[in-house]
């Protein structure tokens, strides 16, 4: 639960690459959070590496949030746009003593390192020009540096994990502003979050260590930080760490393969996050009841296997015309009733987008893809005779009628003494190319009396071989 009356959170993506499951679920979840307690999503876009940032990256960070519908109040700002506020941080520090210049050459530093670690000691910069005042005007090429606590202990209170305590020892004087005048990455995070107020930084774990870091900023700062919660890693299936091979790693390619957004965003929710046994929300549950208090410190499983079970979930609850809009161009042109029954028809089955359209092209289209194990199994010379004679006898069958067909398909059964599993398959595999379908009067309703008998007859054609 949450104490402070503005709740505001943020998604800073390093645009260095495409959007990935693991940030995805950090947007994710700072977006369901401020939505849960109506606060404010900020979009910030951390695109101070020069060389690994590219627009590219920020065009599919956008696309993919825009996919999954989380939308910002604030932003998307960039770094990059923030040079002076940056700047008149620095001075502040540098002002109120809290920074200052270090002219130590890299050769320097190299050198001292290498004697520390001979010595057996952690390298870290010694603090030589801490406390000499150099001025902005010495001459040579300068870094400022933060002069932080000696000693003492810098804690990090986690929403998530509780007190996490860091010794000051560990943390030397960082560099907040290289000697090209470009600002560092901790300092940029600390000045954007405290100028966008942000009151919850909900991140990876993975930026644990950097937390005491900022802390020390915000102190010279004089700041208040906001409270943190690092969320855990999200590993493969089998536990090792995620990649291409636990399935794709893009947002946009889940996109492709026929997820949907809502569906992707509960899944998503579902990794780390648990409401009672509860796997299948609407996106308007998941807002009202996301909390971080029920989030996982342990690391989560990516499985694809239950993203497309939530997928199938989610695609058999969908409104039909939602499901149409979705769809792109996939169900163009059909009449609205028709496009009714035959939604409703493959809804239950269909795993996702790209399975149910490709379902519909097997009733609408004139073509039909057999499977050939299907066709060897099933289409046979015992079957052929039974099919060309079952064809002949539905001439007479009213297709409008679905209960007609099954008296007509009954009636010929029951004359030649068969029973309908003996039948059905075949049948099926006749009309749909493989043994897995809706039920077989509704699929031939569907497809029309021309259709269904030119299958059934090409069926008992492939049976004589
Ligand atoms: N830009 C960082 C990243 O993409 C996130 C930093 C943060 O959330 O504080 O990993």
């Amino acid at each position: 639960m949450s104490d402070q009356t503005q709740i505001r959170t943020r998604f800073a993506p390093s645009p260095t690459g495409y959007l990935h499951i693991g940030g995805a679920r950090t947007a994710v979840f700072s977006w369901l959070y401020a939505k849960r307690y109506g606060g404010k999503f900020i979009l910030r876009v951390e695109d101070t590496d020069n060389e690994r940032s590219t627009e590219d990256s920020i065009q599919q960070i956008l696309d993919a949030m825009a996919w999954l519908g989380l939308d910002y109040d604030e932003g998307p700002f960039r770094q990059t746009d923030r040079w002076e506020i940056y700047h008149s941080f620095i001075k502040k520090l540098l002002d109120s003593g809290h920074a200052y210049r270090c002219v130590c050459t890299r050769e320097d530093l190299d050198e001292k390192r290498e004697l520390m670690q001979k010595s057996g000691a952690k390298p870290m910069y010694d603090g030589s020009c801490r406390g000499k005042d150099i001025p902005a005007d010495v001459g040579k090429p300068y870094v400022v540096r933060i002069a932080g606590p000696k000693d003492g202990k810098t804690e990090v209170e986690d929403l998530l994990r509780g007190t996490v305590v860091f010794d000051n020892s560990e943390l030397d004087d960082m560099i907040i502003m290289r000697t090209d005048g470009s600002p560092t990455y901790n300092f940029c995070v600390v000045v954007d979050d405290a100028d966008m107020k942000i009151s919850h930084v909900i991140r990876g774990d993975d930026h644990l260590a950097n937390t005491p870091r900022q802390l020390v900023i915000y102190k010279a700062l004089g700041l208040k930080p906001p409270k943190f919660a690092h969320v855990s890693m999200i590993l493969g299936s089998d536990g090792k760490r995620l990649s291409k091979r636990h399935g794709a790693l893009s947002v946009l390619e889940y996109r492709d393969m026929g997820i949907l957004p809502d569906a992707f965003l509960n899944y998503l929710t579902r990794l780390g996050w648990s409401h009672g046994d509860q796997e299948v929300f609407t996106l308007d549950e998941l807002k009202s009841k996301f909390d971080l208090d029920a989030v996982s410190k342990s690391a989560s499983r990516f499985d694809l296997e239950k993203m497309t079970w939530t997928n199938a979930e989610h695609l058999r609850k969908m409104d039909n015309k939602a499901l149409v809009k979705i769809s792109g161009n996939a169900f163009e042109g059909i009449p609205g009733e028709r496009l009714e029954t035959l939604l409703e028809m493959l809804k239950p089955r269909a795993r996702t987008l790209v399975d149910l359209a490709a379902s519909a092209r097997i009733y609408l289209e004139d073509g039909l893809e057999y499977d050939e194990k299907s066709v060897t199994r099933f289409l046979t010379s015992d079957t052929a005779s039974l099919l060309s004679e079952l064809a002949d006898r539905l001439e007479i069958a009213n297709f409008g009628r679905k209960e007609d067909i099954e008296t007509v398909f009954n009636e010929y059964l029951e004359e030649k003494g068969l029973k309908l599993k003996i039948l059905a398959q075949p049948v099926r595999v006749a009309l749909t190319g493989g043994t897995v379908s809706p039920g077989l009067f509704d699929i031939m309703a569907f497809m029309g009396k021309d259709k269904c008998l030119a299958r059934i007859r090409e069926g008992a054609r492939r049976g004589r071989g």
